[in-house]
């Protein structure tokens, strides 16, 4: 099967179950003090949890783009490092909103992966929650019944709080969840180690795929919990762990997801991508950044046809760094001294054509900024990588000083946490509150001078419009430009 038939697999069985198909909401979000990004599939129907919001129907299931580079989740990290955890993901979800609970959604949840998806029922094993004695928590021994009736008792686990039971925050609706791990291990590996220890072992090829949260209390501002009067069931399946299992691959990477977009920078780079390279071997590093590339364009499209330019302040930071951090690896890795990210925007909108328009419905503007933010970028990078790699020669400890860090910042245009990634590549730490309070003085002195703090963007007027020839010069992309970089 396809990515574009998986997906339509599980709206398709959802809706066959009586459930409304929604829209994604944009990964943007706005008017919440409390979320930069849509990060689960939930976020959308917060109201409606905490009662505040009507429940138009009563069942609803759809694809949610989300991002995770900030706040409670923040994958950014692993990303490209790792070959399951991205920025940008779709999360595929099934809600209740006070009508079907546990028994439905356990058995739904297990026909479409085994009878519709056909994944080997063998390889996939369920936790659920334990308990939690000091907090008052009773185990989920409904949970625990339903998948008996369906799963072999070894590959029932139990889970503690941590991975187990879902809190929206310090109040408010909780409850256990029970998730769906998929185990893509040789038999030789599995033969090793058996039942519970499988789950848990912290391999790279036992991943978690789709988590199921039972909402049933209300937990109260002294603590205590109450039975909400309507359960709600709150499920995410990461889409692209997903196809990956049913594609039989052993990386999100190797995916048709992804192998578009891989493709075309090795192709463009000059270089093989090696799948299989690991941390030490001469084609690690180039591995590492074809895989952020493919995974970063994703994050940086999706948010700026959502809205969200690049900036130097809050949530617009948060998409500067994550493609400078792309732009870094391409120029240090795979030998793009020219801006070179753009150029997915086409492949990606096409890809998404029919599941996400708004990419495709802004598909020049979107490159168009990132060519720009790319070759801003460009203009400082080559200089601050010397300017780094002579500091780090000079270096008798294995600390980068947190003024330094800030003269990369500011004089630049290097993001803290890619100096700290490029620290990192070297074994270098970075003293990040030295970093802070270089930062803070900094900022007091521009206070001091009376300066105005503005956006990196500013919008034009219809007339005003800036003429571009760049990538493609028969394209007239001059109606689409409404924004010109300052
Ligand atoms: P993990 O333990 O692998 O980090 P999680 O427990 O943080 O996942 P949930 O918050 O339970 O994830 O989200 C529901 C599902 O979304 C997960 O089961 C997983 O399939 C998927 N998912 C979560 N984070 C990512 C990510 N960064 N990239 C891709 N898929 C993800
Ligand atoms: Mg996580
Ligand atoms: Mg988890
Ligand atoms: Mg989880």
């Amino acid at each position: 099967m396809t990515a574009n038939q998986i997906r339509q697999a599980f709206l398709d069985f959802f809706a066959s179950k009586g459930h409304t198909i929604v829209p994604s909401a944009p990964i943007v979000v706005k008017n919440d003090p409390t979320l930069m990004f849509t990060n689960a599939g939930m976020n959308q129907f917060k109201d409606i949890f905490l009662g505040e919001a009507p429940v138009n129907s009563p069942r609803v299931a759809d694809t949610q783009r989300c991002l995770r580079v900030s706040g409670k989740h923040n994958d950014l990290e692993e990303v490209g490092i790792d070959t399951y955890h991205h920025t940008m993901f779709e999360m595929l979800g099934n809600w209740s909103f006070g009508d079907y609970f546990k028994k439905e959604a356990i058995a739904w949840s297990w026909e479409l992966l085994t009878e519709v998806l056909k994944i080997d029922k063998s390889r996939l094993y369920v936790t659920i929650f334990e308990g939690d004695e000091k907090e008052g928590l009773p185990k989920d021994q409904e949970a625990f019944d339903f998948w008996k009736a369906l799963v072999p008792e070894d590959h029932i686990l139990l889970g503690n709080k941590k991975d187990n039971f879902w809190e929206m925050g310090e109040t408010g609706p909780c409850g256990p969840c029970s998730e769906i791990h998929y185990d893509n291990r040789s038999e030789a590996e599995r033969a090793k180690v058996s039942g519970a220890k499988l789950v848990n072992a912290d391999d790279p090829q036992v991943i978690e795929i789709w988590n199921n949260v039972f909402m049933q209390f209300n937990r109260l501002k002294n603590g205590s919990l109450q039975p909400l009067p309507a359960q709600h069931v709150d499920t995410g399946m990461g889409f692209e762990r997903l196809v990956r299992v049913i594609q039989g691959k052993f990386s999100n990477y190797d995916t048709d997801v992804f192998t578009p977009m891989i493709d075309f920078i090795a192709q463009k780079s000059g270089k093989k991508y090696n799948a299989d390279a690991i941390a030490g071997d001469g084609d690690w590093n180039a591995a590492v950044a074809m895989r952020v590339l493919a995974d970063h364009i994703r994050a940086v499209s999706f948010a700026i046809a959502d809205g969200q330019l690049p900036s130097n302040n809050k949530a617009g930071y948060v998409i500067r760094r994550i493609l400078r951090r792309a732009v870094r690896y391409q120029y240090q890795y795979l030998g793009f001294k020219e801006p070179f990210l753009n150029q997915l925007v086409p492949l990606l909108a096409q890809q998404f054509h029919g599941v996400f328009d708004e990419l495709w419905n802004q598909r020049d503007f979107v490159q168009k900024v990132i060519l720009e933010e790319e070759a801003s970028f460009l203009r400082t990078l080559e200089n601050g990588i010397n300017r780094f790699n002579n500091y780090i020669a000079d270096q008798k400890g294995q600390c980068i000083a947190g003024a330094f860090a800030f003269e990369l910042s500011d004089t630049y245009g290097f993001p803290l946490d890619l100096t700290e990634l490029m620290a990192r590549e070297k074994g270098f730490d970075v003293d990040t509150t030295g970093f802070e309070t270089a930062l803070h003085e900094q900022k007091a002195r521009s206070r001091a001078a009376g300066a105005i703090d503005t956006g990196d963007w500013v919008i034009l007027k219809d007339d005003d419009t800036v003429e571009f020839t760049g990538y493609d010069e028969t394209e007239t992309v001059a109606h689409v430009v409404k924004y010109r970089k300052v």
